[in-house]
């Protein structure tokens, strides 16, 4: 697993490989198209839990849907393949979940991690739940992350974190997950 495969200050016509290319430093841009899509949907009301539950699983980034829960890529990554495991029923507390619903998360959970294991080679994984805005969730409605960790990723993460280091395209990485589940289901 290559950690970061940033080209620091390619100029964008100087870009063979797009998914080579993220952000750069001094907060300029150089391809970032899912900041265009940020914006475009910045407007939106409601919880994007609710909404992303019913939308186009590519544009949503939601990798799987199992039962009374659905998987999807963050959009603002801490690290390469943080995803995000949620049930579609809007609840903001652990004990508002049903046993279906928690059992769901639990059985995504495990093959996510797997999947993750297999495809990105992680070291390591931060894994829970960030239950209410106190606790630093962004969206109440109730969700798990995990982030997967490498040796070395705290080196550049917070140093450039006002820039937003993204080492693999968003889709790279959807098209990474969803070919494991795809050969995780086939057994
Ligand atoms: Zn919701």
């Amino acid at each position: 697993m290559r950690v970061a495969s940033l080209k620091v200050g390619v100029p964008a016509e100087q870009v063979k490989n797009i998914w080579d290319i993220t952000l750069l430093m001094d907060k300029r841009i150089l391809w970032a198209p899912w900041r265009g899509e940020f914006v475009a949907g910045a407007k939106k009301e409601g919880c994007i839990f609710c909404l992303k539950g019913s939308e186009d699983d590519m544009a949503s980034l939601i990798f799987e849907r199992r039962g009374k829960v659905f998987g999807m890529l963050n959009r603002f990554p801490y690290n390469t393949g943080h995803i995000m495991i949620s049930p579609y029923r809007h609840i903001t507390s652990i004990e508002d979940l049903q046993k279906e619903e928690a059992d769901d998360i639990f059985a995504l959970m495990k093959d996510s991690i797997a999947v993750l294991k297999m495809e990105m080679g992680p070291e390591g994984f931060n894994i829970g739940f960030n239950v209410g805005k106190v606790a630093g969730a962004g969206f109440e409605h109730l969700h798990m992350h995990i982030v997967p960790r490498w040796t070395g990723d705290t080196n550049f993460m917070p140093v450039l974190a006002s820039t937003k280091v993204m080492p693999e395209h968003l889709l790279k990485t959807m098209e990474r997950i969803k070919e494991g589940f795809r050969r995780l289901n086939r057994g």
